[in-house]
């Protein structure tokens, strides 16, 4: 330090020492402020070198965060929610320090804060809930309910948490179904028996019970392995099921289709011939009476690499591979381990249900185990 900087040194000590005498709360009586943070009025305000008080935005690196001081308001801090210069929103905490990277709650509505603060509009996607939001283009609170978005000209759906619904839902006691990019697609029933969504268990019958489906097409033709003559899939099962044996086939698990379609008589002649030689609380437990099977959908397929049906089935890697993977193509695992009590059938490894991809996808992002779960309805131990 040379000598003239020790004598404006000591002039700027002095000057400090009168201005403290004069206004002890840190700004003189001409609004001049001493460095650094100054609590005047019950606010906060940046004091720069030349006493003027900071404007705009500030990083502190003793608190690792960026801070705002509204030009507006001669530098005051600002918390909660405010916009900048820019028209841009933020929210910063009660002491200040802006918040990044992370949902906020806030005058009880939810915001999301992105990098730098900025506040999300438009969709979001949130890896950590693997689902897509919406914050209100203007004012940037997270939507819940309907949604109405002119780009795709179409409504979506945003559950009560925020998250974008996907494949079916009730919503007011009404059945809708959107698709795998969230679209409504219109009013579904899970008690119609045409559609990809019905609920077919031991409390849901087929309306009416002799359904048979219109679009039924022979699994070989395309290019499925059929063993037996049950190899009928509706067309969309099919479809998505040529795809999945393919992927299936490439990482060496392939499987064949043992029984796909099922009449409403086919099925009275297996269910009867169970119950003839078993009882029929013994048949029960593993085979469905008419009129009850999810087979009459022509959506549902007992597939196995081991040319019969097998528990085992479950541990071989066609098994694992489909357990894993078949969500990807539109199938869940209809009768998972240990459901009994929900499904009303025991664990079938080979028994997948075609729902489509919007709600396997559903399903498997919300960690649904049971269809009945992920559709809200009750239980279906027994009839
Ligand atoms: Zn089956």
């Amino acid at each position: 330090m040379n000598a003239s900087n020790q004598f404006f040194r000591c002039v700027l000590v002095i000057l400090v020492s009168l201005m403290a005498l004069v206004a002890p709360s840190g700004a003189s009586a001409q609004g001049r402020l001493d460095p650094g943070w100054q609590y005047v009025n019950s606010s906060w305000y940046y004091g720069n070198a030349d006493g003027s008080a900071k404007m705009g935005w500030l990083y502190d690196k003793s608190y690792s965060a960026w801070f705002y001081l509204d030009p507006a308001q001669q530098g005051k801090m600002l918390t909660g929610f405010y916009r900048d210069t820019t028209g841009s929103a933020f929210i910063s905490k009660s002491n200040g320090a802006l918040i990044e990277h992370s949902w906020v709650y806030l005058g009880s509505a939810w915001y999301y804060a992105k990098k730098g603060g900025y506040l999300a509009t438009g969709w979001l996607w949130d890896p950590a809930y693997t689902a897509w939001f919406y914050l209100d283009r203007s004012t940037t609170k997270m939507v819940t309910g309907w949604l109405w978005d002119p780009n795709y000209n179409a409504w979506f759906y945003l559950g009560s948490n925020g998250a974008m619904y996907l494949g079916y839902h009730e919503i007011g006691g009404r059945g809708s179904s959107f698709a795998t990019n969230g679209v409504w697609l219109g009013y579904e029933n899970r008690k119609n028996a045409s559609s990809t969504f019905v609920l077919v268990n031991k409390r849901n019958p087929f309306n009416p019970l002799q359904y048979t489906p219109s679009n039924l097409v022979w699994a070989g033709n395309y290019g499925i392995p059929v063993g037996g003559s049950n190899g009928y899939l509706r067309s969309d099962a099919a479809s998505a099921m040529k795809t999945m044996y393919r992927d299936a086939s490439a990482a060496g698990a392939g499987f064949s289709l043992v029984s796909g379609y099922r009449s409403y008589a086919t099925q009275s002649g297996l269910y009867n011939g169970y119950v003839n030689a078993q009882g029929r609380a013994a048949a029960d437990t593993f085979s469905a009476r008419p009129g009850y099977s999810e087979h009459q959908t022509g959506l549902a397929a007992d597939i196995t690499s081991q040319g019969n049906l097998y528990t085992s089935f479950g541990n071989t890697w066609a098994g694992q591979w489909l357990a894993q993977n078949s969500w990807k193509y539109g199938f869940i695992l209809r009768y998972p381990y240990g459901y009994e009590g929900v499904t009303g059938y025991m664990y079938e490894p080979w028994h997948f249900r075609y729902v489509g991809t919007a709600t396997s996808t559903a399903m498997h992002r919300g960690g649904y185990t049971t269809y009945e779960q992920y559709l809200g309805q009750p239980a279906a131990p027994n009839y």
